[in-house]
């Protein structure tokens, strides 16, 4: 399967072994993972966040429910909210996630931007779970024609050694550990790039309930919701 799918899988994945009752996709583009993440049963809020309205309603009609849903009410309940705005800042609508996805997110911020994720997503969110996937510009050498980035919006393409002291230093802060994997696996002979897409999967070490992270934190929204669905 294509490359954007393996890492749509791999967060369904994810989902499957951890079962997060909230999930925030920062990043969320045209809502491809998010739509995804709607048929995961265990799932009873879904939120997207981007800074591009436009590409975010491209297909947000997807997430809304169909008359099967609400012919055949299921168990569960299911709320989904697509807000715009940024990952440099805080918002209280972003509180009390299970898990946040950052798929292909930082390599498109700007160095201000950067330096304010870790305190936004580990510091302020705080879920148990964060992951973050970027390109292995180690595997860039296999690509033909690639001469600076893989797209011209990257702002920077970072090889193993770079992503990985970024994400242990975060996760030292912020009290996480991290593990790295990927998607995208390398030719015969070649193995010695890595993955194609690296990935980091940031785990909380101590738990936190949402009531003390929210009664601490009392920010003013920021964000503007554009869409909302309840199942
Ligand atoms: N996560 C999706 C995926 O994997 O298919 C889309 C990745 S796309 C390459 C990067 C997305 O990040 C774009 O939709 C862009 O608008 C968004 N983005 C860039 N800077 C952002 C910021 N500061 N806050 C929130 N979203 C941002």
């Amino acid at each position: 399967p294509p490359l954007y799918k393996q890492r749509y899988q791999f967060v369904k994945d994810l989902v499957g072994k951890y079962k997060p009752k909230k999930v925030a996709d920062l990043g969320c583009a045209d809502c491809t993972l998010l739509w995804m993440l709607k048929f995961c049963s265990c799932i009873e809020v879904l939120s997207g966040l981007d800074i591009c309205t436009s590409i975010m309603k491209e297909k947000m009609h997807r997430l809304s429910p169909l008359p099967v849903d609400y012919l055949q009410p299921a168990e569960r309940s299911l709320t989904v909210t697509l807000h715009h705005g940024s990952v440099a800042h805080k918002d209280p609508c972003m509180l009390g996630f299970d898990l946040v996805t950052c798929i292909e997110l930082i390599e498109h911020l700007e160095e201000s931007e950067l330096k304010k994720f870790p305190e936004v997503v580990f510091g302020f969110m705080a879920p148990s779970i964060v992951v973050i996937s970027t390109p292995n510009s180690e595997f860039n050498a296999l690509f033909p024609g690639v001469t600076l980035f893989r797209h011209p919006d990257h702002k920077f393409e970072w090889n193993r050694v770079q992503f990985q002291s970024w994400a242990l230093e975060t996760a030292r802060r912020y009290d996480y550990s991290v593990e790295f994997t990927g998607v995208g696996h390398p030719p015969t002979g070649m193995e010695n790039v890595g993955f194609c897409t690296q990935i980091g999967v940031f785990v909380r070490k101590h738990p936190q309930t949402s009531e003390s992270a929210q009664s601490e934190k009392p920010t003013e929204g920021v964000y503007k919701t554009v869409f909302k669905a309840v199942y």
